[in-house]
């Protein structure tokens, strides 16, 4: 997709703080951490959101949750982490390019979400 932003990211035409790069995955640093670790991996190939994905997608991000223990112990986040997939207009998602948070840290990360 020639106008998303992390498509430009996947091909250089932004920069980014790269942690991890296969042939299908890339993960770089979030430019405003909101944790002492805080990674956003994403497919190389666009797809909009969870909410879009098609049954041949299933292998891609599969891998992105293998590979969330590995990336975040490298990035200083040994003793577990979280994974955040925001989606859609309900979900607050700000970029239409799929994307993991994986926020960590030497401490807790905090409550998931307020009780209703
Ligand atoms: P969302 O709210 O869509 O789940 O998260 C988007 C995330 O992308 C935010 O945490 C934001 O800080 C991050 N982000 C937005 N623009 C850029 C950028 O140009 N580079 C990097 N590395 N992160 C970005
Ligand atoms: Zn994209």
């Amino acid at each position: 997709m020639s106008d998303c932003l992390f498509c430009k990211i996947v091909e250089g035409k932004i920069p980014s703080s790269k942690v991890y790069e296969d042939d299908d995955i890339l993960a770089f640093k979030d430019i405003h951490p909101a944790r002492p670790v805080h990674i956003l991996v994403i497919p190389k190939k666009h797809i909009t959101s969870l909410a879009t994905v098609s049954p041949e997608d299933a292998p891609v991000l599969g891998k992105m949750l293998a590979k969330a223990n590995e990336i975040a112990v490298a990035q200083g986040s040994p003793d577990g982490f979280r994974v955040i997939i925001n989606t859609g207009r309900v979900g607050q998602q700000e970029v239409p390019h799929l994307h993991m948070h994986i926020v960590g840290g030497p401490d807790p990360v905090g409550p998931m979400l307020k009780r209703v």
